[in-house]
């Protein structure tokens, strides 16, 4: 039998937790606190994300210090120190300036895990432009509906990618005017980003930043519409740092690594910004996950703390035991998730496999950061998200026409935040009333349902809409419905999460032919192959079916949730507003 919670020593660690005391620290915690562990752009010109992460260190003991470990695809290990790091993202900001790139302007970014991705984020970043994360295996689809609305001034990425994906969607995107390209190959409307970075100066001074300046555009997927962009702001770098320090209990001389994409807020907030405003080493894989070569990783770099994602937790726990006690990382001392349900077993896996219980942690594009965690010195409920980061409060919530009434322990409800942490969403770009519907009265409302227990443990019931949680991935269903009304066969489309046992869900689409095409494997082929191409390969559909009509309601909009109830042969629910004559 394992045991429903999982104890934490008082005392006796290897290495002190940062945060020993959990009801302490939040009985006394202040943001305004927490910003005086940063430092500020010297004279007091403001707050600015790369100083906190780069130039502190750089220009301090740490200069010579890795900041960032390159581990390439084919074999290849490249170590650039603060030092380093600064002169590059000098560089990178001054080719900005040079190209009249400035304050607010949004620069894109599509490229592999390499040095170029985490140079262009930081050098924007300096050069005060916003720096939007593309994921790399996005198709053009994806790419415009994020480039275009985003009023893409820059692109980084590379030729391949450009010519793949970029190229055809190139003249939807007026106001993209430079296309920089790294490692070369830059020919018509592209240019040689390489050669530029060579006669960039590596001098630099940023200009003042002001904490509430634009600095990250991050997309993200609702049931309904395009793609809503989450602005962040310079000053979310305090909770960067700070959830580093309490939820991941980053120590200096920690070796980090972070397995999430920075095309995904993971990868950014704590892939790139917040171990470097630690001063620690982060690690950088460019590959794609293999458990032996992670579990190498894990050993051979010498991971002290390492943040991943269930999904490859289910992977890893496929692989076996025996893999991983036969690689036995030797200096982890903490290991945290986020981004989808952990399961208990999971959390007693890593017992079994490294000695170590997995830390599950709970936040979301639009918060920026950790807000509910498993932190270190803190017993845990295995299956529980944890409890409120010191700074965040957090309530369960019912929805009552335009107010909310507030939850006590036990009942299930969506979960709630009242806003005041510094990494806040500050809006979706050019969508006022979509913000706007986030708030009842002074709480955000998360979309997601939680219950928590009389000891204030927060406890994962499922997302409140259609949006579909795949491999980690968060997927819009209107996305990927309207890219398969665009083939030629298909009359109508409804796209719903369908579980997997590892991935959480997979998506899978029902689609209505129009008349003239037949039902058959290879239609079915060759919209997979369609939407496949149109949307890369994580956001478009793995399964489809192809059915006479879909069912809608009377106002038209298709009832994906009873879509979902058929298809795994649950009781339909309220069918009252169905349409006479759909299915
Ligand atoms: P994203 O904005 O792409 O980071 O996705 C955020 C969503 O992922 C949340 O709203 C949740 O639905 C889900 N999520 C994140 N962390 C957890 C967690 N620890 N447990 C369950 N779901 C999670």
């Amino acid at each position: 039998m394992r045991p429903p919670v999982i104890r934490k020593p008082r005392d006796g660690w290897a290495v002190a937790p940062n945060m020993p005391d959990y009801e302490a620290a939040r009985a006394s915690f202040r943001w305004e606190q927490a910003r005086g562990a940063l430092s500020g752009l010297p004279g007091g010109r403001g707050l600015n994300i790369a100083h906190e992460a780069v130039d502190r260190h750089a220009l301090g003991p740490l200069a010579d210090k890795v900041a960032l470990r390159w581990l390439g695809r084919s074999g290849e290990r490249r170590d650039i120190t603060y030092r380093e790091l600064r002169a590059l993202t000098n560089r990178f900001a001054n080719v900005l300036r040079g190209l009249g790139v400035g304050r607010e302007d949004r620069v894109f970014v599509l490229l592999g895990r390499t040095p170029a991705l985490y140079v262009a984020c930081l050098g924007a970043l300096k050069n005060r432009s916003v720096f939007a994360p593309l994921f790399s295996a996005f198709g053009p689809e994806p790419l415009a509906a994020r480039i275009g609305p985003g009023d893409g001034k820059v692109l980084v990425t590379t030729r391949a990618l450009y010519d793949r994906k970029v190229a055809p969607i190139r003249a939807r995107l007026p106001s993209l005017r430079h296309v920089l390209l790294a490692g070369g190959g830059a020919g018509e409307g592209t240019l040689d980003l390489d050669a530029l970075m060579r006669q960039a100066s590596d001098q630099l001074e940023i200009e003042p930043t002001r904490p509430e300046d634009m600095a990250l555009l991050h997309f993200t997927s609702g049931t309904t519409g395009k793609p809503k962009g989450a602005i962040h702001v310079h000053g979310a770098v305090v909770a960067h740092h700070a959830t580093g320090w309490l939820a991941l209990d980053l120590h200096p001389d920690d070796v980090f690594w972070c397995t999430a994409d920075p095309g995904w807020v993971t990868g950014t907030s704590y892939g790139i910004v917040s171990p470097l405003t630690h001063g620690t080493t982060s690690l950088i894989d460019e590959a794609d996950f293999e458990p032996e070569r992670w579990y190498s990783i894990l050993r051979d770099e010498r991971v002290s703390v390492w943040y991943t994602a269930p999904t490859a937790v289910r992977m890893m726990m496929r692989a076996g035991l025996d893999v991983a006690r036969r690689f036995a990382p030797p200096a982890l001392r903490f290991i945290a998730s986020v981004g989808e349900p952990l399961n208990p077993e999971a959390v007693f896996w890593g017992q079994d496999a490294f000695g170590l219980p997995i830390h599950d942690n709970w936040w979301q594009t639009e918060t920026g950061g950790i807000m509910i965690a498993n932190f270190a010195a803190m017993d845990i409920r295995p299956g529980s998200m944890g409890r409120p980061l010191p700074g965040v409060e957090v309530e369960v919530v019912r929805r009552d026409g335009d107010g909310v009434t507030v939850l006590g322990p036990g009942e299930q409800g969506e979960l709630a935040l009242r806003p005041g942490w510094p990494s806040m969403f500050r809006g979706y770009l050019h969508d006022e009333e979509r913000y706007a519907k986030c708030f009842a009265g002074d709480l955000y409302l998360t979309g997601d349902l939680a219950r928590r227990d009389a000891d204030g443990y927060l406890w994962f019931v499922g997302r409140g809409d259609d949006v579909i949680k795949s491999s980690g991935h968060l997927i819009g269903p209107f996305e990927v419905e309207s890219a398969l009304l665009e083939h030629p066969a298909v009359a109508e489309a409804g796209v719903i999460g369908k579980p997997d046992p590892i991935a959480l869900e997979v998506v899978k689409a029902f689609v209505s032919l129009r008349p003239g095409f037949a039902a058959g494997e290879a239609i079915e082929r060759d919209i997979l192959g369609f939407a496949r191409k149109r949307l890369g390969a994580v956001v478009a559909p793995k399964e489809i079916a192809i059915v006479s009509a879909l069912p809608r309601t009377r106002s038209g909009k298709i009832m994906r949730r009873l879509l979902k109830a058929r298809e795994l042969g649950l009781p339909e629910g309220d069918t009252s507003t169905l349409e006479a004559g759909t299915p």
